[in-house]
């Protein structure tokens, strides 16, 4: 296999994307720094929306069905992600290094070249090709790809090398955790006490996980992570009760930074994930907004690099991801200020408390931080264009099936409603004559939906008009 495309970081954005990088039929290699799978904690969270993806790509079969938890939250207030219109509302509990393993395996059984203890310490962009100089187990060597993309984490040396510019705030305030054995503590759902906020649940695996702020006090500079010490003298500090006989199995400390890249292309040069903007992870929403960084980017570089998408298919990533990335973003830094505020914000909580109250509230923040409300820009007048599809079932000749089984390839699919053969597309376009029972569909002849599952197009005419085509394919038939 010819390396078309270099991804630098095999985190589970990096992995996402190099499977669909082989499904669009690109020569994709993952290098990794790590030397073996991570054992960090990190998320514990997919939400409806990547689930949705995951469907999408036949990936659910693997991961089996994980524990679910229809109680979220905004900003520590309770919010029932349990009634959201998917086919998996609510959170599943999958540790982050399973989805990890879970992508590996899936993008390694597509052919895609994943290299761990390759660390990249160089690149170039040559305006035709991308050079990297990488540190491996046979010393320093340069690969050259098509295009590069960095998914290489917050810390990412792709966005430094390549010149991107990271706008928004540093820390103010921090949260420190600990997942810990060996202690018996009650759970703690975002409790406020007069000193600050504290967190304990459970976790699947049998380890607890403590979590604490105190109110007014910033972030400490220390080099890595905090000591056990710290988080128990702060636990005792904000809760009173010791953690004795607790035995840590991980230590970490997160902040409310909140940075984004102002592009997330340059030239050759891309970033998804943790790479390209920088949140607290509240609700599980970083890694979940990471995945779906790459579902929308994947098909987008195949088509470029396979000369099949028109000149500004690859820039849609920017404009589409970037703002979806800013409003996530911006719900954070709300959330944040809630969280980590004191008595000042009280008088703020009781009033969202008091919308959540409304179900239409409710179902808003649930679809927002679910991923479901994502709406791209759309050339058509249609309610539906740039929305995902509405999970919904596809009557085809050969029986029901849902549209996230059509969408498996990675390819368009057409869904021809008028009841005909359906036209003649191309290779780019599955063409399935079906009948839908949505209403939302009513009086819709066709339905184009992007590999990612958004529509890209859909109205009353037999066949998507020739314009509307060619935004997304160069040379439609
Ligand atoms: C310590 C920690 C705890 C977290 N906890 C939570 C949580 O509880 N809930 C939640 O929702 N989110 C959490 N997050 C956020 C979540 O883990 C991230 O959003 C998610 O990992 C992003 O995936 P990614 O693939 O973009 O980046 P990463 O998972 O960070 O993957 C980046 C990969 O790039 C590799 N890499 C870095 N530099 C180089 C280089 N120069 N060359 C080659 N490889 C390189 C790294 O080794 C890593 O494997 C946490 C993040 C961190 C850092």
């Amino acid at each position: 296999m010819r390396t078309e495309v270099i991804v630098v970081g095999g985190g589970p954005v990096g992995l996402l994307l190099a499977g669909e990088l082989r499904l669009g039929g690109v020569g994709v290699t993952v290098l990794e720094r790590r030397t073996g799978a991570s054992t960090e904690s990190r998320a514990s969270t997919l939400h409806a929306r990547t689930m949705e993806l995951f469907d999408q790509r036949g990936l659910l079969e693997r991961l089996g069905t994980p524990p679910n938890d229809s109680r979220g939250h905004f900003a520590g207030l309770p919010l029932d992600l349990g009634g959201t219109d998917s086919p998996y509302p609510g959170q599943w509990k999958v540790p982050q290094a399973r989805t990890e393993e879970l992508l590996r395996e899936w993008a390694c059984g597509l052919g895609a070249e994943v290299l761990p203890g390759r660390e990249v310490t160089d690149l170039a962009d040559l305006g035709d090709q991308v050079t990297v100089t990488v540190r491996g187990p046979a010393g320093p060597a340069r690969l050259r790809a098509r295009y590069l993309v960095g998914c290489d984490g917050e810390q990412s040396m792709v966005r430094a090398l390549a010149g991107f510019e990271l706008a928004g705030t540093d820390a103010r305030r921090e949260i420190l955790r600990a997942d810990v054995t060996g202690v018996q503590i009650g759970p703690r759902r975002f409790q406020r006490l007069p000193g600050g906020l504290a967190v304990a649940a459970r976790l699947p695996s049998g380890v607890t996980r403590v979590m604490v702020h105190e109110f007014g006090r910033s972030p400490t500079s220390r080099a890595g992570a905090p000591d056990f010490a710290e988080v128990r003298a702060a636990w005792s500090r904000v809760t009173g009760e010791g953690l004795d006989g607790a035995r840590p199995v991980w230590v970490n400390a997160f902040d409310d930074t909140c940075r984004q890249a102002t592009a997330y292309r340059r030239g050759r040069v891309l970033l998804a994930g943790d790479a390209a903007h920088r949140q607290l992870p509240v609700g599980g929403q970083a890694l979940n907004l990471g995945l779906q960084d790459a579902a929308n980017l994947g098909w987008k570089l195949a088509a470029q690099v396979r000369g099949w998408g028109p000149d500004e298919l690859l820039d849609t990533y920017h404009a589409e991801r970037h703002a979806v990335g800013a409003r996530a973003l911006t719900n954070i830094a709300a959330q944040a200020l809630l969280l980590f505020g004191g008595p000042e914000v009280e008088p703020v909580r009781a009033v969202v408390g008091e919308l959540l109250g409304h179900p239409v509230v409710r179902a808003h923040l649930a679809a927002m931080v679910s991923g479901l409300d994502v709406r791209y820009p759309a050339g058509t007048e249609h309610p539906l264009a740039g929305a995902r599809m509405p999970p919904c079932t596809v009557h085809t000749g050969a029986g029901p099936r849902t549209l996230a089984e059509a969408l498996r390839p990675g390819r368009f699919v057409l869904l021809d409603l008028t009841g005909g053969p359906g036209p003649d597309l191309g290779s780019r376009v599955r063409v399935l004559p079906a009948t839908v029972t949505d209403s939302a569909l009513e009086g819709m002849r066709h339905v184009l939906v992007r590999p990612d599952g958004h529509i890209a197009a859909a109205g009353p005419e037999r066949r998507p008009p020739l314009a509307e085509l060619r935004r997304w394919i160069a040379a439609p038939r």
